[in-house]
């Protein structure tokens, strides 16, 4: 089990890729359903274009196994031991908990920004597990989807 991070294509409302053959609509987070009643072989084939129907695998722009849950238990504990360093980082990755939760683009920005000082953290303090700067590696491509396409992270 570990906890990961996606951002939602764009194809779909910019009707690029093959079109669905069922009638779809995308969330607010971008991710993709049927809104009709579907048979099993309707489900299967919405699969597949969900699978297959754009250049993204399923339809996700990037996805990202960020941690495992124990190391996300760290994570959010040092950031909340550095809380007024890491207002926004802490409240995206403490959010994942929740899995209502949506990173949208504005916290992804400030994450984004408060990532350098992670980074000097994790050098500065010999103290704290060698992994952690990979997993700011991994959290700087979704932020930096997130910001770009103007979609939320979603915490899977
Ligand atoms: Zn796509």
């Amino acid at each position: 089990m570990a906890m990961s991070a996606s951002v939602a294509c764009n194809c779909f409302v910019s009707g690029l890729g093959a079109p669905c053959l069922l009638e779809a609509e995308a969330d607010l987070a971008g991710r993709l359903c049927a809104v009709a009643d579907c048979s099993d072989e309707d489900l299967a084939t919405f699969d597949e274009w969900l699978s297959n129907g754009c250049a993204h695998d399923g339809h996700r722009f990037v996805w990202e196994e960020i941690s495992n849950w124990t190391d996300l238990g760290i994570i959010v504990r040092v950031l909340a031991d550095h809380a007024e360093a890491f207002p926004a980082l802490g409240a995206s990755v403490g959010g994942t908990t929740d899995t209502f939760d949506l990173n949208m683009p504005d916290r992804s920005a400030a994450a984004l920004a408060e990532l350098d000082s992670y980074d000097v953290l994790c050098a500065t303090e010999p103290q704290l597990p060698r992994w952690m700067p990979s997993v700011a590696q991994k959290l700087r491509k979704v932020f930096e989807a997130s910001v770009a396409l103007d979609r939320p992270v979603v915490w899977d």
